[in-house]
């Protein structure tokens, strides 16, 4: 089977990759066939964000709580603003729990997102 030039016609030699007669490559020759490029650009990703916090309950600001527990903790200030009026009490006449749990909420805010839910 005789190849022919698909630039200028002529029959080509056996096995050439380029026409000897206009310098043409040959479309179907093993020399320069290039290998076929397989574009996959399907996109699979889906974004799932594991992080996120369900928007359930009352949204709070992480430093007006840090910041009523900084200097108002000792009066349940922060319990109060998350709304919850029994530690605020309890709080209030402990002195937030005789410091330590001003501690440890100061604590817990400061690894708290910016805002946060009380349920
Ligand atoms: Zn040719």
């Amino acid at each position: 089977m005789a190849n022919y030039c698909s630039n200028c016609g002529k029959q080509l030699p056996e096995g050439a990759s380029v026409c000897p007669s206009c310098g043409a490559r040959v479309a179907g020759s093993a020399g320069v066939q290039a290998a076929p490029v397989i574009v996959n650009i399907e996109n699979n990703n889906t974004n799932s964000n594991v992080n996120a916090v369900p928007a359930v309950g009352r949204q709070k600001n992480k430093w007006v709580a840090f910041f009523l527990c900084l200097f108002l903790g000792f009066l349940g200030a922060h319990k109060f603003y998350e709304g919850k009026v029994g530690m605020g009490i309890l709080y209030l006449f402990t002195g937030g729990l005789f410091a330590i749990g001003i501690i440890v909420d100061l604590i817990t805010l400061l690894f708290k997102p910016t805002h946060y839910f009380v349920p």
